[in-house]
C-alpha cells in the first residue's frame, strides 16, 4: 500500500504533509512511502533526508497522484497551470488527506466524491483528549499564536519588557489578547516571556484559570446568555451581549500597545470586536494583529494580508502565519497526520471502521457520496 506526499502548489504554502522522521515511522509499520521530489524543500525537509528514512522519491507528478493509495496534502487540490486537476488526477477508491475547508469550499468536497475518493478532512478531526495527536487545528493554532505576537513585537516602536537601566526604567508593554482559544492561549504565553504585561477576553467563562496560569489578567464581561455551543465551541453572542463587551474592552484597548485578536465562531465569519472608532482611539504607534483577518478579521481596519495605517495605528492581518514557520508547523502537522494514518491502517491495509467517532467526523466523502451534512446544507 502507498502512501504518498504532495508537493504543495498554492502560493505561499512552505509546509508539507510528512517530516522524514514520520516517514520512518510510517515505513517500519510496513508502508510504503513516496515523496514527491522537493515537496519539503521549502520547509528545509530535503529529498536525501526523506530517501534516508525510506521514502521513494518519485518526479513523475501523475504517476505518484495517480497510484497513492493514501495522498498526503496541507492544503486543497488544486488546479494545477498545466490543466490538470488535482481531484481528478487521484484514482477513485484513493484517500486524500489535507485542510480541506469543506464548509468554506464545499463544491471541492462534491468533485471528490464524485471522483470516488475518500477524503479527510484533518479540521473536522474531534477536539477530544482521545483526538489531542491528530488536532492539527491545535497545532497550527498554536504555531499562529506564537507568531502574531512576534511580529507585533517587531512592529511596536517600544520594548515588550520591563528595563531598569542607566538611561531610565522603561515601563513594559502592555498586550491584550482577544480570543483565548488555542492561539490565544500560546499568544499569552509568548507575550509574557517577552516580559509584557498580559490582560486577555473571551466569551468563555472557562478559559478563565488557563488565561490565569499563564500569568495574565482575565478581564471578565457579565453576559446573560450561553456562550458555550456543542463540543466546546463559542457561539454567536446577542447584539445585546455584543455592545455589553464592547463597552467593557474598549477601555483596555485604550490603554494597551498591542492587541492580538484571535476570536472565531465556527462556520460564521469572525466576531467584530474592534470597531474604526476603538483603533482610533489608542496610543499612536500601537499595533493590532489580527489573526481572524482571513475569516472576514476581528477588527474593521483590517485588511487580509496587508499592515495598515489608521489614526497611528498599524493594524496587521496576517495570512497563513503556521507556513511562515515551516519548520516545526510542518513537524507537528507531520506527526498529527501519521498518527491519524495509523488509525486508517490495519496490517498494512486500509481499514475504515465508521464506528470510530474520529473517522466517522473527520471523513467528509466516501463511496461517491458526502457523509457530512454540514458539507451537504453549504452545498444547497
Ligand atoms: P476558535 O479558533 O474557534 O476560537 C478562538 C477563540 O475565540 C475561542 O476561545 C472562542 O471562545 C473565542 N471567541 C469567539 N467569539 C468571541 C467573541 N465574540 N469575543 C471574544 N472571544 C470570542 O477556538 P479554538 O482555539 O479552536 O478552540 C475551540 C474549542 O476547542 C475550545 O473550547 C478549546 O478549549 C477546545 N479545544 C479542545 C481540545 C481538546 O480537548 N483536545 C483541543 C483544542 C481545543
Amino acid at each position: 500500500m502507498k502512501i504518498a506526499v504532495a508537493k504543495e502548489i498554492e502560493v505561499g504554502e512552505r509546509r508539507v504533509a510528512l517530516v522524514p522522521d514520520t516517514v520512518a515511522r510510517l515505513v517500519k509499520k510496513g508502508l510504503e512511502v513516496w515523496v514527491e521530489a522537493g515537496a519539503g524543500d521549502r520547509s528545509f525537509f530535503f529529498d536525501d533526508a526523506y530517501e534516508a528514512a525510506g521514502a521513494k522519491i518519485v518526479s513523475d507528478t501523475a504517476k505518484l497522484w495517480g497510484e497513492a493509495d493514501i495522498l498526503l496534502k496541507v492544503g486543497l487540490p488544486q488546479e494545477r497551470e498545466d490543466g490538470r486537476s488535482e481531484v481528478d488526477m487521484l484514482k477513485p477508491g484513493a484517500i486524500l488527506i489535507g485542510f480541506l475547508n469543506p464548509l468554506g469550499e464545499p463544491a471541492i468536497a462534491q468533485k471528490l466524491a464524485q471522483r470516488g475518493v475518500t477524503a479527510f478532512s484533518i479540521e473536522l478531526i474531534p477536539r477530544s483528549s482521545r483526538a489531542q495527536s491528530m488536532d492539527a487545528l491545535s497545532s497550527q493554532a498554536s504555531v499562529a499564536g506564537y507568531k502574531a505576537v512576534l511580529i507585533a513585537a517587531a512592529a511596536l516602536p517600544k520594548y515588550f519588557p520591563m528595563l531598569t537601566t542607566a538611561a531610565g526604567t522603561i515601563a513594559p508593554a502592555k498586550v491584550f489578547v482577544m480570543g483565548a482559544g488555542v492561539a490565544g492561549l500560546q499568544a499569552i504565553a509568548t507575550a509574557r516571556r517577552l516580559g509584557a504585561v498580559v490582560e486577555a477576553f473571551d466569551i468563555r467563562p472557562a478559559v478563565k484559570e488557563e488565561v490565569q496560569s499563564l500569568g495574565a489578567k482575565f478581564v471578565e464581561v457579565q453576559l446573560n446568555e450561553e456562550t458555550v455551543a456543542a463540543g466546546g465551541y463559542a457561539k454567536e453572542i446577542s447584539e445585546a451581549s455584543k455592545q455589553r463587551t464592547q463597552e467593557v474592552v474598549t477601555e483596555h484597548i485604550k490603554q494597551s500597545d498591542v492587541v492580538i485578536t484571535t476570536a472565531q465562531v465556527p462556520g460564521k465569519k469572525a466576531p467584530l470586536l474592534v470597531t474604526a472608532e476603538m483603533v482610533a482611539q489608542m496610543k499612536p504607534g500601537s499595533v493590532i494583529v489580527d489573526l481572524a483577518a482571513e475569516q472576514g478579521g476581528n477588527c474593521a481596519c483590517t485588511e487580509p494580508g496587508k499592515d495598515v495605517q489608521w489614526h497611528g495605528v498599524t493594524i496587521i492581518g496576517p495570512i497563513n502565519l503556521p507556513s511562515s514557520m515551516p519548520v516545526h508547523a510542518s513537524q507537528m502537522y507531520a506527526k498529527n497526520l501519521t498518527t491519524l494514518v495509523q488509525l486508517l491502517v490495519k496490517d498494512s491495509a486500509i481499514d475504515l471502521n465508521f464506528a470510530d467517532d474520529i473517522i466517522d467526523a473527520a471523513c467528509i466523502t466516501h463511496g461517491g457520496e458526502i457523509r457530512n451534512q454540514r458539507v451537504k446544507d453549504a452545498l444547497a
